[in-house]
């Protein structure tokens, strides 16, 4: 009998039931896709669209958060110029179906109880979405390892998840923000891009041989990873996920 086809590798119908600003140029939406199996924290997606004369289009979303055969959590940001992204944060509507695929990338997942070295996250805008499923999960599992993210941002209208990112900070997991243009009244740190040297200051330092997530623009995450390299972590703790762009 041959095999059964996976139900992972299926395209799923979804459903958008909510969409919420997420941040000025940003929307979050939330799927009901009854046959998703649910995913790993870490994990994308991809979203396909269907123009009425059958056209196609698709590209792959991080899911911020979801439940097996239940809801599933995208944050999307619009790239002004896109083909995609434009339609899901301006035209979408609450009752419109799209399919999708996956879960996909278990080589940028974080599981809980699976070691207990400690986790750096580093985001560059909308790459936090993955990063900030691996903080839900962490938080979730009551896990005792120690999280710390590094977050940069243009401003503070822009970051994701800003209240529920605020609510995890604790113990066991750390927010630090980086502003790369404007910064709240009274910023205690400097205004611009990340630097060597506040990657050196800011993140776990290598002696603690912590696995290192790096997540935003293709240009982000290869300025980022030689450095984290050069500061003496192995390049096998260094997981990326890289959305495009320069
Ligand atoms: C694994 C993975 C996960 C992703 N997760 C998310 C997510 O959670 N949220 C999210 O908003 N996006 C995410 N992306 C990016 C997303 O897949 C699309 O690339 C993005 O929405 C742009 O699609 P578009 O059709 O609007 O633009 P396109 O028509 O594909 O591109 C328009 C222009 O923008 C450039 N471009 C494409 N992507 C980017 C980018 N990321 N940054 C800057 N310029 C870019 C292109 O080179 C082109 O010049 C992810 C990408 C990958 C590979």
């Amino acid at each position: 009998m041959p095999d059964q086809p996976r139900a992972r590798t299926a395209w799923h119908t979804a459903t958008i039931v909510e969409k919420l600003a997420e941040t000025p140029h940003a929307v979050r939406l939330t799927l009901a896709a009854p046959t998703w199996p649910g995913s790993e924290p870490g994990t994308h997606l991809d979203v396909r669209l269907t123009a009425p004369d059958g056209y196609q289009a698709s590209r792959s979303y991080s899911v911020a958060s979801s439940t097996p055969a239940g809801n599933v959590v995208l944050a999307i940001d619009e790239l002004p110029d896109g083909e995609v992204s434009p339609f899901l944060v301006q035209d979408a509507r609450p009752g419109d179906q799209l399919e999708i695929h996956g879960p996909l990338g278990s080589y940028f997942t974080w599981l809980p109880g699976r070691s207990d070295r400690p986790v750096q996250l580093i985001a560059g805008g909308s790459g936090v979405v993955p990063l900030y499923a691996i903080a839900l999960a962490h938080d979730a599992a009551g896990d005792p390892a120690h999280l710390q993210l590094l977050y940069s941002v243009r401003t503070p209208a822009e970051v994701f998840f800003a209240d529920e990112l605020a609510a995890l900070t604790g113990p066991t997991f750390g927010l630090d923000l980086v502003y790369t243009r404007e910064a709240p009244h009274d910023w205690p740190d400097p205004i611009g891009r990340l630097t060597r040297e506040t990657l050196a200051a800011r993140t776990i330092p290598a002696s603690q041989r912590p696995h290192i997530y790096v997540c935003g623009s293709t240009g982000f995450v290869e300025t980022i990873t030689p450095w984290l390299v050069d500061l003496g972590h192995s390049a096998t703790d260094v997981l990326t996920e890289r959305f495009g762009g320069l």
